[in-house]
């Protein structure tokens, strides 16, 4: 079941609101892929990121199919052996970023790019989501598109500095977008949600 949650519940119904035609082209895309029926898929096309084991499709201002399948890849790509770490009991992607010892304190700072190089990886899953369901995509405008968002990740520098990234991040993108298949991805998101389904199970 899909469920659809809303965060207008303040300002009035949710479940007698119809949704926006934006929101309808959305479930329709999700609709698509072959894991929607998945008992244990809940989006919410409102949210942001992924939480209480809900996929959002929102990032800042802008809610889009993107955004969704950009969640969804994140699922697909975590090794479903790892559910129990990667999914914190909130119901979140447990995403953590390399610690440095400074002085006697632990602060973030990444020693490799293996945030931004799970990034390159998260979107080319994202793209075989989105050309599965029928998204015509300028392979060139998408590279230079998640150059440009991973410049607000704490590592793609380590990935050879200011121009260094810039062929360096296309590099992994095309590497993982050859390692990955829209199929692989399917049987990887619905391990997760299979995963997620086995967790409520336990809690009941
Ligand atoms: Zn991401």
């Amino acid at each position: 079941m899909i469920t659809m949650q809303r965060h207008e519940a303040k300002t009035r119904p949710s479940a007698t609101q119809k949704p926006s035609r934006l929101e309808r082209t959305i479930m329709a895309r999700l609709a698509r892929l072959p894991f929607s029926s998945h008992p244990a898929l809940k989006v919410n096309l409102r949210q942001e990121a992924y939480a209480n084991y809900t996929f959002g499709a929102r990032s800042g201002p802008s809610v889009d199919f993107d955004g969704l399948c950009h969640e969804l890849a994140h699922a697909a790509q975590f090794d479903p052996e790892e559910f129990d770490e990667r999914c914190t009991p909130a119901g979140r992607f447990h995403l953590p970023v390399a610690q440095i010892l400074i002085g006697e304190q632990h602060v973030e700072g990444p020693v490799t790019a293996g945030c931004t190089l799970r990034e390159c990886e998260v979107f080319a899953i994202q793209y075989h989501l989105l050309k599965y369901t029928g998204r015509r995509i300028d392979f060139d405008r998408y590279t230079k598109e998640v150059v440009q968002l991973c410049s607000w990740l704490p590592d793609w520098w380590m990935l050879g500095g200011t121009e260094g990234r810039k062929d360096e991040i296309p590099r992994h993108l095309g590497r993982y977008v050859k390692a990955w298949t829209a199929q692989r991805a399917f049987d990887r998101i619905t391990l997760w949600l299979d995963r997620t389904q086995a967790r409520f199970a336990r809690q009941n």
